[in-house]
């Protein structure tokens, strides 16, 4: 096709696509070394649970500290660590270190509430993944269902049936599993009948949504009340207005994350604001339990 475009084109596109290119592969190259160099930490969010009032979970999310580049987002590393074979050492990491926080936090007293850790298919794919899970969770000695493992539907696009075996097995041993970004991009809702999850996590998208005029743009609702009837316990994410948990509550949605709770945070912070009973928020403070 290049030929075709014409010379300019080609060249326009050539350059542009070497930039590209050069630049993933300095973050590759980076990436070696990262885990060594301890560049890696994990920041988590608040869950709150909407009856209650009170934290319901915590969700790992992996940042890199970058000697020269500074806090680098996962979205801008993630894809890559995949391509280039580092996400089973990454994930491994973010499991064990998660799972050492929910000890630590476990130790300080703090019960009833989870700790969320965002999986890859690559992950869940590797030999002996729920071994690995086991592992950990009898090495910092804790109860499996404090542990919930957040998936997103684009694994199930390939190795369909060895993937749903490897989540019952881990399901078994008593960890959830969550389904993460729900609602954006491959759902359907004949795959979710099939799949073996506890939780279902509601996209952000659909969540911006509920302050939108026009009430049809509105369909979380509907998705909250399918959810519920098959059992699933829902959380919705992203929400960063008040407006939303009125909506979200009318629908009898279990749980919310967003900015309007938290931002991530240190795992410094989260033991500060727990020890206050107090998160902080752009807005609010801790979620107002409301009197009726
Ligand atoms: P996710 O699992 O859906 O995580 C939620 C993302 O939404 C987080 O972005 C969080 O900071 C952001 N968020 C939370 N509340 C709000 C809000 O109110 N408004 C808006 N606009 N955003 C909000 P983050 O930390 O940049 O992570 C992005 C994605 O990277 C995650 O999406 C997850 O898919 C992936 N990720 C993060 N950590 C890991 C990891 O340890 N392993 C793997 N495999 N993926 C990870
Ligand atoms: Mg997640
Ligand atoms: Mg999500
Ligand atoms: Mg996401």
């Amino acid at each position: 096709h290049s030929k075709e475009a014409g010379k300019g084109t080609y060249t326009f596109y050539n350059n542009a696509m070497g930039e590209a290119v050069l630049k993933k592969i300095s973050i590759q190259n980076d990436l070696h070394k990262a885990i060594e160099t301890n560049e890696f930490m994990l920041y988590y969010q608040p869950i709150i649970d909407l009856q209650t009032g009170h934290l319901s979970g915590l969700e790992a999310l992996i940042r890199w500290q970058h000697p020269v580049k500074g806090l680098i987002a996962p979205d801008k590393f993630i894809g890559i660590a995949e391509e280039s074979g580092k996400m089973i050492e990454i994930g491994t990491w973010v499991i064990k270190n998660a799972c050492h926080f929910l000890r630590e936090l476990y130790e300080l007293g703090y019960r009833d509430f989870h700790i969320s850790v965002n999986v890859s298919a690559i992950q869940l794919l590797q030999n002996n993944f729920a071994a690995l899970v086991c592992d950990v969770l009898t090495t910092e000695n804790l109860p499996p269902d404090y542990l919930m493992l957040e998936i997103t539907e684009s694994v199930l696009i390939e190795s369909f049936d060895q993937i749903i075996s490897t989540l019952l097995e881990i399901r078994q041993t008593g960890v959830k599993i969550a389904l993460d970004d729900f609602g954006c991009g491959y759902s359907s809702l004949t795959y979710l009948r099939q799949l073996p999850i506890d939780v279902l996590k509601i996209d952000k998208t659909f969540v911006s949504d509920i302050l939108q005029v026009n009430s049809k743009d509105r369909i979380i609702g509907s998705i909250i009340m399918l959810a519920k009837q098959m059992g699933l316990r829902v959380i919705a994410e992203g929400v960063e207005r008040p407006e939303q948990i009125t909506y979200l509550k009318q629908y009898s949605c279990d749980a919310i994350q967003g900015y309007l709770i938290s931002k991530p945070v240190s795992k410094e912070d989260i033991t500060k604001f727990w020890a206050h009973n107090i998160f902080p928020t752009t807005s609010t403070p801790w979620l107002p339990v409301e009197t009726k």
